[in-house]
């Protein structure tokens, strides 16, 4: 049996498109349905394993990616947002009827990431979004329930669909992240 990612890359990635500049998503509603317009490519797509980010029912991994948060206005059905754990630094707001997240934003302006929101492209009919780059936060599965025992042919189905395994983020990222954290502390970075 094939180990299933994700719907989105499992029969293989689809490139995006170079001139592609946004589109709308939809929430899983039939009616009245959550719709959110980014005006922009999305950046750093990624299968992602951990416990926080919005995964198709029975899913193992979500697909994330970011736009800047000025790109991304709510245009239809507004109330039915509401912030799944306002506790967490990533604040998403999810359909509360459907559970679908369509973006997730952070209002800390000292965290790396700010300026970004986190959106799925799936929610979205448009093709050419950007394809995901890596897997992250690999071994968090097993906090979703997945046998360790599985990981070794997890780790080969999203290398063969040709992404690297990372337990956190990609090197890019956590480049990024230690870069902006240097700096915050006067480092010469
Ligand atoms: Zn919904
Ligand atoms: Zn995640």
């Amino acid at each position: 049996m094939t180990i299933k990612i994700h719907p989105a890359i499992d029969s293989g990635l689809v490139p995006g498109n170079a001139n592609f500049s946004g589109g709308t998503l939809s929430c899983q509603c039939s009616e009245n349905a959550v719709k959110v317009k980014v005006d922009s490519q999305s950046a750093h797509n990624h299968v992602c394993g951990c416990t926080q980010c919005w995964k198709p029912e029975g899913v193992l991994f979500s697909q994330v990616a970011v736009v800047p948060r000025d790109k991304v206005s709510v245009i239809a059905n507004a109330d039915k947002l509401a912030i799944v754990d306002d506790s967490q630094v990533i604040q998403r707001y999810a359909c509360q009827q459907c559970g679908a997240h369509m973006y997730g934003r952070i209002e800390d302006k000292t965290h790396p990431f700010y300026g970004l929101d986190f959106i799925h492209t799936e929610l979205s009919s448009e093709q050419g979004w950007s394809a995901p780059e890596f897997a992250a936060f690999v071994s968090s599965i097993i906090e979703s329930g997945e046998s360790p025992e599985n990981m070794s042919a997890v780790r080969s189905r999203i290398s063969e669909l040709g992404l690297e395994s990372y337990d956190c983020l990609s090197p890019a990222l956590m480049d990024a992240i230690a870069t902006h954290t240097a700096k915050a502390a006067g480092a010469s970075a």
